[in-house]
């Protein structure tokens, strides 16, 4: 019998992802004592997810992780094929002929709904796509969002997501100059009308998601006030247990951010950053596009460290010109690969995917999507040490030979991009980035990116 991980038979191993549990899983995969061959898929031309695509342009330092992603991708046993859509271009059952794994990284790529009438108003939009516009993803450069006709905007929600929505809304184009904020995004901007944001929460300030780095920026800005009421800051009995309560370190860091906001006169920037707490959107409403959100007071209810959001009825008006809905991300099915309709994971024990073959996960398509990037580094382990331990009870795959899965690929017009020609894409955008004082301008469609490579 075929000794899968020695040095004769390496350990075949898809990765289907190229973000951070992707990445965190051939290190761990190289890491381990088995011999493994690795294959990252990407279904854009460039690797590194919601590292590229989803943190904010304004948060290089935290972009700097990908230095340790290119090491893991100098590893000769390492490939990338990129521009590669499993479950379009090759179907999973296909790529287990090729591998004797494979480990899905693919994230939570779409939104959860709020449910809500006037959701699909023109208007309302999912953080998401905001995202994905201002980061050159090129999923999103044809949405528009009327930013120059809107004065006041709405977010729903108060995780990172939504900080980041409401400090790109809130920065000067010269605090966004230097970082890799898309230049269509970055003019369009420029034209924004934009002069109040609503941080809207269901629950209160020591509920509240965003982490104690990310609100304290929003009160260090060159032309954006933070506004917090004192009333919304009066603390439950409830409350206070939850803070008192061990490892809630990050609760009593960002209550005393929003205390010092709260106790701040108003400010005299010409941004207001509005930060409500105890609210609910119930519905959007607007003739032909958004006019206003109708939002629900909410009390708290539960034991401390659980306490749930519940109408009290109590309803305001809020006019308003846009909405955006930061309530959450949430994975998208795959055929061939079984999936938990509710959690939007596929469903999994450490990382082994139930009722399937050989089939593994790991980051927010295992977890949801929670957590910092280097939580999917312990994520990603906690999958390979599975894949370890069932290694002695895995089938060799069919057909171990690369160069048959690349005609397989060719014979379907698929381009493959390799990480040389993601490198070639790369030193392009930085050298444009460096014309303009920007650490990289990026390229936003994949028919630029193409047209870089055949240069
Ligand atoms: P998140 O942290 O889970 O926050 C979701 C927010 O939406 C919460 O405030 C939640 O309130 C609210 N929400 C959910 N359903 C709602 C509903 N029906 N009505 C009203 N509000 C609702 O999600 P995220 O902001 O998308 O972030 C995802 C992960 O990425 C997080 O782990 C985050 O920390 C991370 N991230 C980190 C950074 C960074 O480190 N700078 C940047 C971006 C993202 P409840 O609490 O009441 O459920």
């Amino acid at each position: 019998m075929t000794t899968l991980g020695s040095e004769t038979r390496p350990l075949r191993v898809a990765i289907v992802g190229s973000g951070p549990s992707g990445f965190y899983a051939a290190e761990a995969l190289f890491k381990s004592d088995i011999n493994t061959s690795v294959t990252m898929f990407e279904r854009l031309p460039t690797p590194f997810g919601l590292l590229r695509g989803g943190v904010a342009p304004d948060h290089q330092r935290m972009k700097s992780v990908s230095k340790a992603y290119d090491r893991i991708a100098t590893n000769p046993n390492f490939s990338f094929k990129g521009n590669v859509t499993i479950g379009q271009d090759i179907t999973v059952e296909e790529l287990q002929t090729f591998y004797d794994v494979v480990i899905f990284a693919c994230g939570a790529e779409t939104d959860k709904k709020l449910g809500i009438p006037g959701e699909a108003l023109p208007g309302s939009h999912t953080a998401t796509e905001f995202v994905g516009w201002y980061n050159g993803h090129p999923d999103y450069q044809s949405r528009a969002f009327a930013l120059k006709d809107a004065k006041r905007v709405a977010i729903i929600g108060q995780g990172n997501v939504a900080i980041d929505v409401t400090r790109i809304l809130a920065k000067t184009t010269e605090e966004l100059s230097t970082s890799d904020i898309a230049q269509s995004a970055l003019d369009e901007l420029a034209q924004s009308g934009v002069e109040e944001i609503y941080l809207i929460g269901r629950r209160g300030p020591v509920q509240a998601a965003f982490t104690e780095l990310e609100i304290k920026e929003l009160g260090v800005l060159e032309d954006a006030d933070p506004v917090v009421s004192e009333k919304d800051m009066a603390l439950s009995e409830a409350d206070s247990t939850e803070l008192d309560g061990e490892g809630n370190g990050k609760a009593r860091k960002n209550v005393a951010i929003l205390k010092e906001f709260a106790d701040r006169s108003g400010g005299t920037k010409s941004k207001k950053i509005v930060v409500r707490f105890f609210q609910s959107p119930v519905r959007i409403e607007g003739t032909d596009r958004v006019e206003s959100i109708v939002l629900e007071r909410n009390e708290l209810s539960g034991e401390p460290g659980k306490q749930k959001a519940k109408g009290t009825g109590d309803t305001e008006t809020l006019p308003v010109d846009l909405v955006f809905r930061s309530v959450g991300y949430r994975g998208l099915p795959l055929e061939g690969v079984p999936f938990h309709e509710s959690w939007g994971v596929f469903p999994n024990d450490l990382g082994r995917i139930e009722g399937a073959n050989q089939l593994y996960v790991t980051g927010w398509i295992k977890r949801g999507p929670s957590g910092v990037i280097g939580t999917n580094r312990g994520d990603s382990k906690e999958t390979v040490a599975t894949i370890l331990e069932d290694l002695i009870t895995l089938t060799p795959c069919n057909t171990p030979d690369q160069s048959e899965l690349d005609q397989l690929l060719a014979s379907r017009d698929v381009r493959v991009v390799t990480f040389a020609d993601w490198q070639k894409i790369d030193a392009k955008e930085i050298s444009r980035g460096e014309e303009v004082g920007k650490p990289r301008e990026k390229i936003t469609s994949i028919e630029e990116m193409f047209a870089v490579l055949d240069n």
